[in-house]
């Protein structure tokens, strides 16, 4: 992996994700908005509305939000199932679950949503535990996707739901041009400006450029051992949600 103009070993990439996530855990909002223009708070609703979580509480639901950051996906689920469900927010960065910690309490949501702190291609919790495993905008920062794959694998119950929403390729030529101006230049700047150091942004625009494009990617969740792979992409392809089924 080349980063601006040294390399990256793989077992540094952890690192660097870490680095990134640490110094801007308080503004990582902020810096969300800016540099999608605000679209992420779209996908994420669309993404939470396809999952579709139950609404009455009538059955033991369990999700479980893999790089989950400060919430925001376990708190839009919880919402939609009318605060009847519980969510796992689990993420290997303790700053970002310090704010999203914070940011639940404040919701009044600390009784539906729990924080624990852990790796993707590791994950903490039992076999067959979870009826949905919902990762977004994180799986690009893990150093093994296919071992993140079969860990959510392991995790979900028979029935149970995988989602991913991450960053994809682009579709469309106009767009294409545009998105590639302001990825390479405007959100490094937006770093700089807002956390004070633009490179580890490189870094991550340079994440989205080697993450595998919509088909690939299916393909690695069929191998991880998910059926009924589908996707749909948001934005021209900007962004794009997979799902599966563990079967
Ligand atoms: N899901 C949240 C969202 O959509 O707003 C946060 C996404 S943020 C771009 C990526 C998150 O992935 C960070 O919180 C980071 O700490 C986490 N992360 C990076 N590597 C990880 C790993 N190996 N295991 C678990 N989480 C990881």
């Amino acid at each position: 992996t080349s980063f601006g103009f040294r390399t990256v070993r793989e077992g540094e990439k952890q690192d660097l994700v870490d680095d990134v996530f640490h110094k801007v855990a308080s503004r990582y909002d902020l810096m969300n908005d800016l540099m999608s223009g605000g679209l992420h708070r779209l996908w994420k609703d669309a993404m939470v509305s396809s999952l579709n979580p139950p609404k009455n509480g009538a059955r033991v639901w369990r999700h479980l939000d893999v790089a989950g950051g400060t919430g925001d996906i376990a708190t839009r689920v919880v919402e939609r199932s009318n605060r009847t469900i519980k969510s796992t927010v689990c993420d290997i960065n303790g700053s970002m679950l310090g704010v999203g910690k914070d940011r639940a309490n404040a919701a009044g949501l600390s009784e539906n949503i729990e924080f624990i702190q852990g790796n993707a291609e590791e994950l903490p919790f039992p076999d067959k535990h979870f009826d949905a495993y919902t990762i977004a905008f994180g799986i690009r920062n893990v150093p093994q996707i296919d071992k993140a794959l079969s860990e959510a694998f392991r995790v979900l119950k028979r029935g149970g739901r995988f989602m991913c929403l991450e960053f994809s390729q682009v579709d469309v030529p106009a767009l294409d041009k545009v998105y590639d101006l302001f990825s390479f230049h405007a959100i490094p700047k937006i770093g700089q400006v807002v956390t004070g150091d633009g490179d580890p942004y490189s870094y991550l625009v340079e994440s989205i450029r080697k993450f595998p494009n919509q088909e690939r990617f299916a393909q690695m969740i069929r191998d991880a051992g998910f059926e009924r792979v589908t996707y749909r992409n948001y934005t021209g392809g900007i962004a794009a949600l997979h799902s599966g089924w563990k079967i």
